[in-house]
């Protein structure tokens, strides 16, 4: 196994993920005991000690089935991470009791790692006002207190909402995780946030390497270019290389569903071979190419957005078309990131006058488009 330092303590660079545990009778609110246990040992004795779960993961059994598997082992020989579920604003002012409950499921005294999961467009301004709900200041306290050992945050948002909570708590925080993969490195600007956090010195945990299982497999064109840099990786094998090769990665999450894929991710990371400059960019030139395989076109010049007497914010509707588009299924970016928008300013609002996209250099007939995202999203 690959260890990363963090703050002097020696992390497994591949991570557990307990967010798509293996379930009875196909019932995502059952993981199953037996299987979760069987995995956490293997992945126990074959050096992986980062064990990464939320309040809301299987409706809410992930801490507790995973918690009771590691319970059987030696306190020291795991790291534990869990989260606020912040994703849902009613839980703001809940803190304390989630807190309590999430210690008692997980049969620990600390966590040692805790996160504000999803911190997005939805709840930021909930974060940033301390004074009304005491979420981030509670945090602190129990980090003060030894039941946290190490405090970061997750993100979904956009760059200006993650910038938002870095300048208000970024000086507090020791880690942040984020979607990162060689998809989303420039489509949901993952660089920015690398080179932001590592600027700021925060430890970065990566969600989603695999998009999701969108890249763990290549067309025949993407694996003869890829052939060419180093034959016979599979795509799954790039995937993770790409992540363990940028700078500031402390863990890399793989969420486990069997023993074989979790003997697959433990080989991988078994051998340390950070992916050269070339593969690199081989690999982002594939990803900006499927990224970009549906949807538009979109540079976000915002050229568009002074001649619209709505003022909505073109580019960043059509980003989140874009990436509603880019996942099969199970998509719940773009929805969120609408949700969290006035009527007025989502895609229905559009009035179809056209004065955008007679100024839209990249020719986007944004009308069309903005009627199709509404449907799609069935507003
Ligand atoms: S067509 Fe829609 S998005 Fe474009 S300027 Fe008119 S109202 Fe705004
Ligand atoms: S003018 Fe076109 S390319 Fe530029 S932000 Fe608007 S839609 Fe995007």
């Amino acid at each position: 196994m690959i260890y990363n330092d963090f703050h002097g303590i020696k992390l497994s660079a591949l991570g557990f993920g307990a967010m798509r545990l293996p379930v009875i009778d196909g019932d995502d609110t059952r993981p199953d005991p037996d299987q979760v246990a069987q995995m956490v040992d293997y992945a126990l004795a074959h050096g992986v000690n980062y064990f990464d779960t939320a309040w809301g993961y299987h409706g809410g059994h992930s801490e507790e089935v995973l918690g009771a598997a590691l319970a059987r082992h030696p306190r020291a020989s795991f790291y534990l991470a869990s989260k606020f579920p912040g994703y849902d604003v009613s839980n703001f002012g809940k803190h304390e009791a989630i807190f309590e409950e999430q210690l008692k499921r997980a049969q620990v005294d600390h966590f040692d790692f805790y996160l504000l999961h999803n911190v997005c467009e939805l709840n930021i301004d909930r974060y940033l006002d301390d004074a009304t709900f005491g979420t981030v200041s509670y945090f602190l306290a129990q980090r003060a207190a030894g039941r946290i050992k190490h405090l970061g945050f997750s993100v979904h948002g956009n760059f200006d909402t993650f910038l938002r909570f870095m300048n208000a708590y970024g000086d507090q925080m020791e880690f942040c995780q984020v979607q990162l993969n060689y998809e989303d490195w420039d489509f949901q600007k993952a660089k920015d946030k690398v080179a932001y956090l590592n600027e700021r010195g925060l430890g970065i945990v990566v969600m989603e390497p695999l998009r999701g299982g969108n890249l763990v497999k290549f067309t025949d064109d993407e694996r003869r270019a890829l052939d060419a840099l180093h034959p016979g990786r599979s795509a799954v094998d790039w995937a993770f290389r790409y992540v363990q090769s940028t700078p500031g990665v402390i863990t890399t999450l793989s969420g486990m569903s069997s023993l074989d894929q979790l003997k697959e991710n433990v080989e991988i990371f078994s051998n340390d071979e950070p992916l050269s400059p070339e593969e690199r960019a081989a690999l982002e030139k594939i990803g900006y190419a499927k990224a970009h395989a549906k949807g538009v076109p979109c540079t976000a010049c915002h050229y568009c957005t002074s001649h619209c007497p709505l003022e909505l914010d073109i580019p960043r509707l059509l980003e989140l078309y874009n990436e509603q588009l880019s996942k099969e299924s199970g998509n719940f970016i773009a929805a969120m990131a609408l949700n969290s928008m006035p009527e007025g300013k989502r895609p229905s609002a559009c009035i179809a006058c056209g004065s955008c996209e007679v100024v839209c250099p990249q020719q986007i007939d944004i009308p069309d488009t903005l009627a199709e995202f509404a449907e799609m999203m069935g507003e």
